[in-house]
């Protein structure tokens, strides 16, 4: 595990993650095979909620700045390193080592996450603004900058400004 795709880095915070999960009122539920983010059938349950569980505080910052600060203080407590390797074939590739064997999930996560941020810049990332959901979301590479999870989430909440314009005008 050096490495998550983006994809997979959001499954992993709305499946595992304890706000998600409450805020979907899914917590009695069992949690999917963590195949689903591309890890091992015997991968820990607790240690996919301890990463979800950092993470999503990041994609919740309130501001860019924060967002930046909170991603950099997960860094720093890991402790890792980065090493840069030869390849066979005469190029330069990096690894991000965790100083500690039961943070490898959590240093693949945060790699994902940081090449996120530099990239595409840190508002690509984010959480829903739906009512009743806090799933985080990663812009698409060229797609359209989003604030809701999914295309249901943003048509619930369409619906429901609808419904109480609707009611206003009713009233006046
Ligand atoms: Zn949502």
């Amino acid at each position: 595990m050096t490495h998550l795709r983006p994809y997979a880095l959001v499954t992993l915070v709305n499946e595992w993650g304890t706000r998600p999960r409450v805020e979907a009122g899914e917590q009695g539920q069992p949690f999917p095979d963590p195949g689903v983010v591309g890890l091992d059938a015997g991968a820990d349950p607790d240690d996919l909620v301890r990463v979800a569980d950092l993470l999503h505080p990041v994609f919740a910052a309130a501001s860019v700045g924060e967002r930046v600060r909170r991603l950099d203080a997960l860094l720093v407590d890991t402790g890792l390193t980065v090493r840069l390797r030869e390849a066979p074939t005469g190029q330069a590739y990096e690894e991000w080592e965790p100083a500690r064997a039961v943070d490898a999930l959590l240093v693949a996560t945060l790699r994902t996450l940081t090449e996120v941020v530099l990239t595409r810049g840190p508002a690509a990332i984010g959480v829903c603004g739906g009512e009743e959901c806090v799933d985080v979301w990663i812009d698409a590479p060229r797609g359209r900058p989003r604030r809701y999870c999914s295309s249901q989430c943003g048509g619930r909440v369409r619906v429901a400004a609808h419904r109480r314009r609707q009611r206003t005008e009713e009233r006046a």
